[in-house]
């Protein structure tokens, strides 16, 4: 027989034996017990929380757009040991717990405004890191309307906070660091910056944005030991935060592709889809294109962008370069799209960011 043909029968029967020993019951088990420790443990994940750098994770990349691969909105800032979501769209607890990160280490929450995009998991987040150890209410903080947000999932969340406490005991889940406390912060009159929230080296300040007719609507911005992140919230290109953006590592803006939208809204309109083409209409008044997220990062001399709360979300390399159409023209360098699990990382000794994407 030829050495081709051989090798051809040795594989095959590599083969025909592989399979047969996966049908031996011990032979599955330990292949499920490595699968279970790689999914439990977060060993891996503890260099995230080191202290040599302000963090940004990307807990949710898209928009209200359904998409398989991408949560709604939701960034994750790790500083000084700790981490905290801005904003918690549908399915974003759910890319963390994918991630490992360990959920008793938040530090709390920040809401940029109140649509259902940016939202709608709070009270998955309050139960997670509370069944994770938090070992003390979770701090939401947010513009007015906060409290009636906090108050309502705390509500609907009730009788299952009630379930836990009976199945696993008041010891391990005590019904007093089960709750949310609402911080509703004041903004300033001009639009400028004000403290949001101080713990140690860690500062966040919040500015006001313009989502017209939604209202309030904010920005934040984090610094931590000389390394500084801005976080755009749902905007139209904007002033406020321009301002608020000087000076910063790296400004996580909102993207959406007005073109795309319009090709959707057309579309839907041919389909027969009036009611969901009148929504396509409507919603290029209140939000930012990718050029001009460009620009507003040209403006503000940031040197890092990173484009979140992508509208639509791009399934495809084709439909990410006709989403970055006329980007490079105004800025060159320094973009980033955002994915679900996109890591920045701004080392605290000032040497330059680092971009990655962390699978789970
Ligand atoms: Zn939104
Ligand atoms: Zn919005």
């Amino acid at each position: 027989m030829q050495t081709g043909i051989k090798a051809f029968f040795a594989l095959a029967l590599l083969i025909v034996l592989s399979i047969g020993v996966l049908q031996i019951p011990p032979v599955q088990d330990v292949l499920i017990d490595k699968v279970i420790r790689s999914r439990l443990s977060t060993t891996d994940r503890q260099p995230l929380f080191a202290d040599d750098a302000l963090r940004l994770l990307v807990c949710g990349s898209s928009s209200p757009f359904p998409d398989p691969d991408r949560a709604r909105p939701c960034l994750t800032v790790i500083a000084g040991g700790k981490f905290y979501v801005v904003d918690t769209g549908p399915g974003s607890w759910n890319r963390l717990a994918l991630l490992r990160i360990p959920g008793d280490r938040i530090g709390g929450v920040f809401l940029t405004h109140f649509h259902s995009d940016h939202i709608g998991e709070l009270g998955e987040f309050n139960l997670q890191t509370w069944v994770a150890g938090r070992g003390a209410p979770l701090q939401v903080y947010g513009p007015t309307g906060v409290e009636q947000v906090v108050d309502g999932f705390q509500q609907a969340y009730a009788l299952d906070r009630g379930y836990r406490v009976a199945h696993h005991g008041a010891e391990m889940l005590s019904p007093d660091d089960g709750l949310m406390q609402a911080h509703t912060l004041s903004l300033s009159a001009d639009g400028s910056m004000t403290e949001a929230f101080v713990d140690g080296d860690l500062k966040v300040s919040v500015f006001p944005v313009t989502h017209t007719p939604i209202s309030p609507a904010v920005g934040y911005r984090f610094d931590y030991k000389g390394r500084s992140l801005v976080i755009s919230g749902d905007t139209i290109k904007d002033a406020n935060l321009i301002r608020a953006a000087k000076g910063a590592d790296l400004l996580a803006h909102e993207a959406q592709n007005q073109q795309m939208v319009g090709q959707i809204q057309a579309a839907a309109a041919d389909l027969g889809r009036t009611r969901y083409a009148k929504v396509m209409a409507d919603i290029p008044s209140y939000h930012t294109s990718p050029v001009e997220a460009a620009e507003v990062a040209n403006e503000a001399g940031v040197p890092l962008l990173l484009m979140y709360h992508l509208t639509p979300p791009p399934p495809n390399r084709i439909a990410e370069m006709a989403f970055l159409r006329g980007v490079a023209e105004i800025r060159s360098k320094g973009v980033v799209l955002a994915q679900d699990g996109t890591l920045i990382e701004l080392p605290l000794d000032g040497t330059p960011a680092q971009v990655s994407v962390l699978k789970p």
